[in-house]
């Protein structure tokens, strides 16, 4: 018999970009909608809505001056100065006799008759030719919105006033709020907007915190405390979820409980497929802090070190010995494996809240990584000058991001030189045989690998960036998702091309991008030549397991088929079809839903 006081269970879909299953109340996080309710009054109702304004105002006034005293503390007086007029917003007497009038005269809400009213002296300030007046155009829109707030109690709620663990629902999550989350607190969470290889949803699985993005309107359609069961393996958010639903989730948990027992039995052993192949297989890390779980994992060193969350979540730089102590941290840890350093990959989706990177229209073709760093020479001395000198301390490689041309590549090699250079006359030792690799992650340096692949000791395939500048296709939109399509023919071509040029110019190829820890994705790329592998810790176990299992004939049979075939899904069938077939275990997920 169903439960009568069950309410019924409702389903909300998105993309899955982290696995696993949470379960916990919601908390919706960042401010609650913008709209203003309209309705109607009736005549009694009158003077209530007229002392609903009168305690608005006055409540404001209290915040405004609280407000206003801790900018005096901090900043003088004269910047304090500018909250005089915000509170002569609330002592206007035309203003407020206005808004009665609407009230008595209309019979509508008050949030709503405030608005207008408001909004009409605003619009008229803004529209006079005078700088002053705009600027209290501006003061008035202000105070309004606070007015507002106060008025329909809507009150922004931040990470840290977390104090009982939750499933977060927001419209967005930072990559540099992301990579902060406590995970005792945030058992999972699910945005409107991203995609799966955002930085967002990287740190995320990084983090093991399941999750789900792209879910479109779900932060206005949920409220805080709905009961919720949130599968990241599927992309699916249940509030409500009946018995039969939580009864499901527990026997999935499990399952992969138990395989992801089995698979630590695979930590010491090495990634080499059922022909022979070895296929060196590292870890992709944000933080010095993740070298313990590199070492747990079973990984063989680190792939990728994405730097730029050291630059994260702070003021201001970090120095050359706070960078070379997080760089000798890992080298040290875990050497003789090597240690992967990327360069700092500033901008994109990675911003530092104080870096002067101007608002760009397409941040992601814009003012990047290797890009930034050619041009802000002193950020880019500092951190090669910290790796250099962190080199003696274990096997470390450095590797440049977004090369777009041979010129590019020549220019970091100069610069790199430089402070080489630099550091032979301060008699500070490093590393004379560091090895330097680049990224492939813009087609036109897949297109030019033979030139480049003689400039440098190994390529990285960055392919979360190669299949978004390969289709155009943007990397964090969930409108165009669909479209995201890592078996494309032309991803395929180029993976090609750089792995061949690789192979001719004798250095090895890699991948670091998100394809390389997607196991329906690891045969296709085994077959086109790859013999490195990068993923983030938590998934080398499930990637090596595959690996084992495969033959190099199975893999290149593969290939050969998807680079015959003019269709993304059927490749990805084929692909997919090959890793379930080999290794059904890991595929126990896929099919609940
Ligand atoms: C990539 O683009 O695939 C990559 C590994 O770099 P990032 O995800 O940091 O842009
Ligand atoms: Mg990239």
């Amino acid at each position: 018999m169903p439960d009568p006081t069950q309410k019924g269970e409702q389903v909300f879909r998105g993309i899955p970009v982290s696995g696993g299953v949470a379960r916990g109340h919601v908390l919706i996080l960042g401010k609650p909608s913008d709209e203003i309710p309209r309705y109607e009054v009736s005549e009694s109702q009158v003077e209530n809505e007229v002392n609903r304004l009168e305690k608005a105002l006055v409540q404001t006034r209290h915040e405004l001056i609280e407000v206003q005293h801790k900018v005096e503390a901090a900043m003088g007086a004269k910047d304090a100065s500018i909250f005089d007029a915000h509170l002569l917003v609330l002592e206007d007497q035309t203003l407020i006799e206005e808004v009665t009038r609407l009230l008595r005269t209309q019979r509508i809400n008050v949030e709503q008759a405030f608005f207008e009213i408001a909004e009409k002296y605003a619009t008229a300030l803004g529209a006079i030719e005078d700088d002053y007046l705009r600027e209290r155009a501006v003061d008035m829109r202000d105070v309004t919105q606070r007015i507002l707030d106060n008025l329909l109690g809507r009150k922004e709620v931040m990470l840290r006033d977390l104090k009982d663990p939750c499933i977060i629902v927001c419209h967005d999550l930072t990559p540099s709020t992301t990579a902060q989350l406590d995970k005792k607190l945030v058992l999972g969470f699910a945005t409107d907007v991203g995609g799966r290889t955002s930085h967002t949803a990287i740190m995320a699985r990084s983090l093991e915190i399941p999750a789900i993005v792209g879910l479109k309107e779900v932060s206005t359609s949920l409220e805080s405390g709905d009961d919720a069961l949130l599968d990241g393996y599927n992309g699916l958010l249940i509030i409500n979820p009946t018995d039969r639903t939580l009864f499901e989730y527990g026997q999935l948990v499990r399952k992969k409980l138990s395989t992801q027992e089995r698979l630590r039995e695979l930590v010491n052993l090495p990634a080499i497929t059922l022909d022979g192949q070895k296929i060196v297989l590292s870890a992709n890390i944000g933080t010095a802090e993740e070298v313990e779980a590199v070492a747990s994992s079973g990984a063989e060193g680190v792939g990728l070190f994405r730097t730029e969350f050291l630059f994260l979540n702070r003021g201001e730089m970090p120095n050359e010995s706070e960078q070379f102590e997080a760089y000798r941290r890992v080298a040290a840890a875990l050497k003789p494996h090597p240690v992967v350093i990327r360069t700092l990959d500033l901008g994109g989706d990675k911003l530092m809240p104080d870096q002067e990177i101007p608002a760009e229209m397409n941040p992601f073709l814009g003012w990047r990584a290797i890009r930034y760093c050619l041009q802000e020479l002193s950020v880019f001395r500092t951190q090669l000058r910290a790796i250099l000198r962190a080199s003696v301390e274990g096997n470390i490689k450095i590797m440049y991001p977004m090369i777009s041309s041979l010129g590019e590549l020549n220019e970091a090699h100069e610069f790199l030189s430089l402070c080489r250079e630099e550091l032979r006359v301060e008699g500070i030792p490093f590393d004379p045989n560091l090895e330097v690799g680049m990224m492939i992650e813009v087609p036109s340096a897949a297109l030019v690998a033979d030139a480049l692949g003689k400039r440098v000791r190994f390529f990285s395939i960055g392919s979360n960036d190669l299949i978004q500048y390969c289709l155009a296709v943007d990397r964090s939109n969930e409108r165009i998702a669909h479209l995201y399509q890592p078996t494309h023919p032309a991803v395929l071509r180029l993976i090609q091309l750089t792995v061949q040029a690789g192979d001719r110019n004798q250095i090895w190829t890699g991948v670091c991008g998100e394809m390389a820890s997607d196991l329906t994705l690891v045969p296709l790329l085994l077959g086109l030549g790859v013999t490195e592998l990068s993923v983030a810790p938590p998934f080398v176990a499930a990637v090596k397991f595959l690996i084992r299992n495969i033959t190099m004939t199975e893999a290149r049979e593969l290939a050969e088929f998807a680079l015959n075939c003019d269709c993304p899904r059927e490749i990805q069938a084929k692909s997919e079809a090959l890793a379930r077939k080999i290794t059904p275990t890991l595929f126990a997920h896929k099919d609940l839903r």
